[in-house]
């Protein structure tokens, strides 16, 4: 979502701090995961199943404050723990009883209990917070988005620091009960559904649940002057859909609303694909940010108002729904597993561009193949391990929706289509890897993929013409620019080139919402 320009300078810091606290006898929580990625990310030693935040927020002063009340169990004897968190910290309690904390690291909470915590323990923690999240930074950024009317938390991979104290990595999920208190007239959007919602003296109190388990990057805040509708529209289907719309979207209004809108019809699609819609609820949220992108929180997606200023687009609403299956229901283990994400989620783009009759995904991968030679650097990006400040680049997407169609043309159309409706079942509200995928892969069509997921995934440069383009190898036009498909230049191009599909533009507007410059 940024650009990660300061984290390399300080990963050595991170590796010292990331070492297992062994000094003296105490046995002190990690203060990361271990993530290759990002080493302090999560925490070590307890396993939280339950987030209950009680916040009240003004959007005046852009003031947040409340209590969380965090229900984990320990994984191991704990005499320390962190949490990740970057708001000023007034109280924490542990079971009940005052803890002793400090603010350590980048954005570490460091919190001492009167008495360790034996291993395998239910522990309730309680952390008493009130700060300007807009003013805090870390690593010289700050992920809270300030609105004219209010502030958003959703960011990837670090979206939790500004709003609630977390084990922020994907591999402990938990539910969450998320209410917040704003002045009348104001609403408060979270993940799940609507459960509550009170005015008394002058202030409403928005109570939102999320009853599967969610990621914390997928834990989404926002509050402003909605139009929110939360009464009882579903799918065809029978899901629940909820929207809402920033009061303040000027020229962008309509065609957020005439790609938003189509949630339900949408969801329901993906259904065909995916199997079953994964959470209780579904939705989309447009408040008045000045951010390009879309992020695929939990049942409640978030778009930013400027993807919608070149018209509609209900590409992009197909890539972030089709994360509730492939990303959100089930998360990576790793975030170097990204492609799991992000490929499907491309994938399902060409899919729908196929399902609108604006181009198959096989000519969709033949021009992306074909718009890019064999000399742009683009294929040194390996989208099944691309480092950190190269997490979301276009590869990730592109290069890994192509992998997605190798596999397709590799095991033929009935066990690809068995593939991408059964994963998701296999590993419903869970962790994988990409190695998890590819034997499931293997076991479903009963053929190797190694070699020829890693020549995708893994391997430096361009892969040989055939496996993910058609049979009749297509050459790129040896003109074409670095960047730009090979429109230009038609008067050059062999006969056998592929054709722009009508979908392209559409989808690489979307691109640029997933690149924050
Ligand atoms: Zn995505």
């Amino acid at each position: 979502m940024r650009t990660r320009l300061t984290l390399a300078a300080t990963a050595a810091a991170v590796l010292l701090l990331a070492q297992p606290a062994t000094a003296g006898s105490a046995p002190f929580g990690a203060p990361g995961v271990g993530d290759p990625y990002y080493p302090d990310y999560g925490n070590g030693g307890y396993d939280v199943s339950h987030y209950d935040l009680r916040l009240t927020y003004q959007p005046a002063t852009d003031q947040l404050s409340g209590t969380a009340t965090i229900l984990a169990t320990t994984t191991e004897t704990l005499a320390r723990f962190n949490l990740d968190f970057a708001l000023a910290v007034q109280e924490v309690q542990v079971n009940g009883r005052q803890a002793r904390f400090a603010a350590t690291g980048d954005h570490e909470l460091e919190i001492t209990p009167a008495t360790p915590l034996a291993k395998g323990k239910k522990v309730t923690v309680v952390v008493r917070y009130a700060d300007v999240p807009s003013t805090k930074k870390v690593y010289g950024w700050t992920g809270w988005l300030r609105t004219p009317d209010g502030g958003v938390a959703a960011n990837e991979p670090e979206g939790s620091w500004w709003w609630y104290p977390s084990n922020d990595h994907p591999t402990d999920k938990a539910t969450f009960d998320v209410s917040v208190n704003v002045p009348d007239g104001t609403q408060a959007i979270s993940n799940g559904a609507l459960v509550g919602q009170s005015s008394k003296l002058g202030w409403t109190r928005y109570s939102w649940r999320q009853t599967s388990p969610q990621a914390t990057y997928l834990a989404t805040l926002a509050v402003g002057k909605f139009d929110l509708d939360a009464g009882g529209n579903t799918t065809a289907a029978g899901v629940p859909v909820i929207t809402a719309y920033s009061r303040d979207l000027g020229e962008n209004e309509s065609a957020a609303r005439a790609s938003v809108e189509r949630t339900g019809e949408i969801t329901d699609y993906l259904a065909t694909l995916f199997g079953p819609y994964p959470f209780a609820t579904v939705g989309g949220y447009v408040p008045n940010t000045q951010t390009r992108y879309a992020l695929e929180t939990q049942g409640q997606v978030y778009y930013s108002p400027k993807i919608f200023a070149a018209g509609s687009n209900t590409s992009i609403v197909v890539h972030e729904l089709a994360h509730q299956w492939y990303g959100d229901s089930v998360s990576l283990e790793r975030w170097s597993d990204i492609w799991l994400n992000e490929g499907f989620a491309r994938y399902a783009q060409w899919l729908w561009s196929e399902h609108e009759g604006e181009g198959t995904a096989q000519e969709l991968a033949d021009w992306t193949y074909a718009s890019r030679p064999a000399e742009d650097p683009w294929w040194q990006v390996l989208p099944g391990d691309p480092g950190p400040d190269n997490q979301f680049h276009s590869a990730v997407y592109d290069r890994g929706a192509l992998a997605v169609q190798a596999l397709r043309n590799a095991v033929g159309e009935q066990a690809f289509f068995r593939i991408l409706r059964g994963w998701p079942t296999e590993h419903r509200h869970g962790n994988a890897t990409l190695a998890d995928f590819r034997a499931y892969a293997e076991r479903i069509s009963g053929k190797p993929l190694g070699a020829l997921l890693d020549s995708w995934l893994l391997t430096p440069g361009r892969p040989a013409p055939g496996t993910a383009t058609s049979p009749t190898p297509t050459t790129a036009p040896t003109t074409a620019l670095t960047t730009a498909p090979p429109t230009a230049r038609s008067g050059l191009r062999p006969a056998t080139a592929p054709q722009e599909p009508k979908s392209w533009q559409k989808i690489k507007a979307t691109d640029e919402a997933h690149h924050d410059h």
